[in-house]
């Protein structure tokens, strides 16, 4: 059930990614670089369960250091995720084998230089130590000109932008590389892959939907998704991200091969059209820059917490950072994100406080009844 696919293939190391090599599994680490003991535990447990390739999160010099001393202690192939400090590129390119760049947040450092001449840094540095590249677009973070472009039409923006990159990219000569385009809404990854393949159907995919959140629902939004990518001939390698407890995280690869499998031989699971409706909890996987240890039992507090409101239509949105939490919580009813001692409560794209990880459910209960009466009330 899944039909050949029709992208190059590019190498990550030994690694074939695209064409008809084997769709490769990922994950990643959700510590603090730093914190290099845990982040080795990590790549153990994700090695353990046979991924692919480990991606790690890196935002400045402390975190090349450790990830250096990772890089020493591991055989595994590599990659690293470059938030804002774009020229980071040059100093982990000789540790790791591939490179994700984020088109939506090259705008913060260095305001007047062209995004064209920080992409041809970032290939530069790619070619020079023979890292691949990932295009990693994500609706969470889309840059501010394809916001100004497309208004509310997310998935336009999403594809528009990472078309534009490819072509760039191509522009200076360099294919080793593939393209992500992410939303935490299966159905709008779906659309924007599509739109992107019919396109660029050479150019090898990296499928996830971002934020999925807890198990069962982040697997089965997951499954929505990739469910209808595979089975069209898309999708080269994949990442399953799933909020679950530091000893868990193997569960990623797992389902991820399992969700390949399950396409291969036709065992579709069928959702229930009303899947959508009612309360949705969105909550990132955790990675380098959680701020607070106690994210993931936030994240779960929350669930249950809510489950009062689960016949109503609201978002609620669980983040673990301040890199991506204040974007990515703002088209949620709710948006919680950490700090490391305050949980930031948001109603919409609006700030309501900062509360201590002790009150924050509280508030939230508070927060969530007001949207509940307020939506009743319009309905
Ligand atoms: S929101 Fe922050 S902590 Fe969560 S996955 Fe994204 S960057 Fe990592």
């Amino acid at each position: 059930m899944i039909p050949a696919r029709k992208t190059r293939t590019i190498h990550v190391r030994d690694l074939a990614i695209g064409g008809d090599a084997p769709i490769a599994v990922q994950s990643m680490a959700a510590t603090r670089t730093q914190d290099v003991e845990a982040t080795l535990r990590q790549v153990r447990i994700l090695e353990a369960a046979g991924a692919d390739l480990i991606r790690i999160a890196i935002d400045s010099k402390a975190d090349v250091e450790a990830l250096r001393t990772i890089r020493d202690a591991t055989d595994s192939r590599l990659s690293v995720d470059l938030q804002e400090n774009y020229r980071l590129v040059e100093q982990v390119g000789p540790l790791v084998d591939k490179v994700r760049y984020n088109p939506g947040h090259l705008h913060h450092h260095e305001r007047q230089k062209p995004i064209r001449d920080k992409v041809a840094f970032l290939v530069d540095q790619a070619q020079r130590h023979g890292c691949a590249i990932r295009i990693g677009v994500n609706a969470g973070s889309i840059a501010p000109e394809y916001k100004e472009r497309f208004g509310g039409d997310h998935v336009g923006a999403i594809a528009q932008c990472a078309l534009d990159h490819c072509e760039l990219v191509d522009g200076l000569g360099f294919t080793d590389y593939v393209v992500s385009i992410k939303d935490s809404d299966p159905r709008l990854v779906v659309d924007a892959n599509v739109r992107f393949a019919e396109q660029r159907p050479d150019v090898p995919l990296h499928l996830g939907v971002t934020e999925a959140g807890m198990p069962p629902d982040g697997v089965i939004k997951t499954r929505i998704a990739f469910e209808q990518l595979l089975s069209r001939g898309l999708g080269d390698t994949i990442r399953v991200s799933l909020t679950v407890p530091f000893d868990d995280k193997g569960m990623e690869i797992e389902v991820g091969r399992q969700l390949i499998d399950d396409v291969r031989n036709g065992r579709f699971r069928s959702v229930p059209p009303n899947f959508f409706d009612g309360l949705n909890i969105i909550a990132c996987p955790s990675c380098s820059r959680v701020e607070n240890e106690r994210f993931i039992e936030l994240a779960e507090d929350v669930k249950k917490m809510t489950t009062y409101a689960a016949e109503h239509d609201v978002t609620i949105a669980v983040m673990g950072c301040r890199v991506n939490g204040p974007g990515e919580t703002d088209d949620a009813d709710l948006g919680l994100w950490c700090g490391p001692n305050y949980v930031n409560l948001k109603r919409g794209p609006e700030e309501v406080g900062a509360f201590s990880y002790d009150d924050i459910l509280g508030k939230l209960r508070e927060e969530l009844d007001a949207v509940i009466e307020r939506k009743a009330a319009v309905s």
